[in-house]
Parts: C-alpha cells; sequence; structure tokens
C-alpha cells in the first residue's frame, strides 16, 4: 500500500503538471528528456541488420552483410547486395567478384583492412541474385546512409548500375553515368562498371582502369590539401 506520503506526493506533482502542461504528464518524461541518445555507431547498425524484417529479402538470407573495414577510409565501395558467398560468410565480396575488386583495390593502394570500407546498398542476398527491387532498396537505405554519416569516407566508389544510379541520383545506365565525378551528401563519388560484369565482359578493363586512376588521381588531390 502507497504511504499517505506518496499519495500526496502525486496529488502535489499532478497539480503541478496541470498549471504547466493543461494535463498530468508523465513523470518519467523529463528523465527521458535529460538522457543523452547513445551516439550512433557501426555496431548498433550492424546489431539492427541482425534482426532486420524490413523487406522480403529476409526471408530468404543465410546471413546479413552489413559491410567491412576501417573507420575514415580513403574509400568506400559500394556494392549493390550479398551474393551466394557472401551469404554463406556474412562478408562483403567475398566471392570471384570479390577477389577481383580486391586487385583493382591494390592496384590503386586500397586494401579493405587498412583504407578502405565495403558495403552494398541491400544487406540481405537477394534470391537467385536477382537485382534489389525499388521497395527493397528504399526499405534498406536509411543503413547505408547511416554508415556512410559514421564513416566519413573521403570517396566513394560505387560498383555497377544499382548502387551508381542510387547513390548518384542519375537514371542513366553506367555506361553513360562513368567518366565523371558526383557527390552523395558533399562526399565525391565515383561510379564504374561491376566487377563481375567486367569479369564476364574484358573490354570494360580499359575504361575501369581509367576510373580507378582518376580516383587515385582525385584522392591524392584532396589528400594534399588537408
Ligand atoms: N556483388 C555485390 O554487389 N556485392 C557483394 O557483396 C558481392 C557481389
Ligand atoms: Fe532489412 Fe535491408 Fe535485409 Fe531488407 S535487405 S531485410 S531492409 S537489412
Amino acid at each position: 500500500m502507497e504511504s499517505f506520503d506518496s499519495e500526496l506526493w502525486k496529488l502535489i506533482n499532478n497539480t503541478e503538471d496541470y498549471i504547466q502542461y493543461g494535463c498530468i504528464s508523465d513523470r518519467k518524461l523529463p528523465d527521458m528528456m535529460i538522457k543523452q541518445e547513445e551516439p550512433d555507431s557501426l555496431e548498433k547498425i550492424a546489431a539492427e541488420i541482425a534482426k532486420c524484417k524490413k523487406c522480403r529479402l529476409c526471408e530468404k538470407r543465410r546471413n546479413v552483410v552489413p559491410g567491412m573495414g576501417v573507420l575514415n577510409p580513403d574509400v568506400m565501395v559500394i556494392g549493390e547486395g550479398p551474393g551466394a558467398d557472401e551469404d554463406m560468410q556474412g562478408l562483403p565480396f567475398v566471392g570471384r567478384a570479390g577477389q577481383y575488386l580486391d586487385k583493382w583495390l591494390v592496384a590503386i593502394g586500397l586494401d579493405r583492412n587498412t583504407n578502405c570500407y565495403i558495403g552494398n546498398v541491400v544487406k540481405c542476398r537477394p534470391p537467385m541474385n536477382r537485382d534489389p527491387q525499388p521497395d527493397e532498396i528504399a526499405a534498406c537505405m536509411p543503413y547505408l546512409v547511416r554508415q556512410i554519416a559514421i564513416l566519413k569516407p573521403k570517396f566513394i566508389l560505387t560498383v555497377g548500375r544499382i548502387s551508381s544510379g542510387v547513390l548518384s541520383g542519375q537514371e542513366a545506365g553506367i555506361g553513360r553515368l562513368r567518366g565523371r565525378t558526383y557527390s552523395f551528401k558533399g562526399i565525391p563519388l565515383i561510379p564504374t562498371y561491376h566487377p563481375s560484369a567486367v569479369l564476364r565482359d574484358q573490354d570494360l578493363r580499359k575504361p575501369v582502369w581509367e576510373d580507378l586512376k582518376r580516383l587515385k588521381a582525385e584522392l591524392e588531390e584532396i589528400k594534399n590539401v588537408h
């Protein structure tokens, strides 16, 4: 049973609330307002992704693939979504295309363990490696946007039509998009072909190499300024 004191205390609080808010407020509210919000982190995002059911891609995934790499990377590479190997391991770009991508990066002094972050637009594998659909991309984008805000990459390299289109905001296909630098929320963005496309079509090697050389040059330029 509550004591008279606590009843009286409640009455006083409620009266104060009426005067201040015109209704009885939840007394916990001021505490919540004082409590600092926990800062966002890659770990927090990864934990949310692990439980995420915001789109149908959650149904067939084995593992989520939030991304990997370092904070403040020189380059954040963004693909479209996990394939079979990535889904098995929970890591981005670890299959054949990923090993090829690693070679591209090494060629311009980059490495996923020291100065890059590698991620994807969607964090769960689309069945049969189909393209992620617009509603799936829309559902998953907030995670990527938060990751980019925390990572603060110097450059974004989008590989393939999907991530290049979504992040540059341009409708044109990758063949017409590439060759220029765009911007995502103030971060310079260079689009190029997807490594799996280049594995299928050797003619794409030359334009990819041009894009990578330009990325290297522009990165060095930024580093010299700062
Ligand atoms: N293709 C992608 O777009 N992302 C991966 O992580 C692997 C293959
Ligand atoms: Fe959630 Fe993204 Fe996976 Fe869809 S793809 S279930 S939005 S984490």
